[in-house]
């Protein structure tokens, strides 16, 4: 465990894809904080504003080693209509939490074809190079209990 302290960043953030298409920004929201050294957010993303300060912006371009991965075939899958219990009707581009041994994963269905449903469980963004626009909005010094619960308590999380 590392002394150094860890700090909590706040950012205002516009991703945009290759196309230029703009995915998500927090403009006219509240500024997505961080906890570093906690990977809340990408690598890539973390790992080029470790430097920076309060007021300053940055564009960076992340590969998607750095980001969601690379898409996997094997992650496309048929799964029988039964292991939607509870669901009445089952419509491509619906989106679903599953529980899987490395935690709670969104899978996406791709095709209905009777009692088989075919799911893509790779992150939407996957395969993706992914374009930060970046302003430092402000950072401080994470508390004892951030670090200790990984996370950053911001007001709009409570335990
Ligand atoms: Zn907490």
């Amino acid at each position: 465990m590392s002394q150094a302290t860890q700090r909590v960043v706040s950012i205002h953030y516009t991703l945009t894809n290759d196309q230029g298409e703009v995915l998500d920004s927090s403009q006219g929201r509240e500024p997505l904080n961080y906890l570093e050294g906690a990977h809340n957010i990408i690598p890539g993303l973390e790992n080029a504003l470790t430097s920076l300060q309060a007021g300053d912006s940055l564009k960076v371009s992340v590969e998607p080693e750095e980001a969601y991965g690379q898409r996997h075939d094997h992650l496309i899958q048929d799964v029988p209509r039964a292991a939607f219990e509870g669901v009445d009707e089952i419509l491509p581009g619906m989106q679903f939490h599953a529980e899987t041994p490395t935690g709670v994963q969104v899978i996406q269905v791709v095709e209905v074809n009777g009692d088989q449903v075919k799911i893509d469980a790779n992150h939407p963004l996957a395969g993706e190079r992914l374009h930060f626009d970046v302003e430092i909005v402000s950072t401080r010094e994470a508390s004892e209990e951030e670090v200790a619960h990984g996370h950053v308590h911001d007001g709009s999380h409570s335990h």
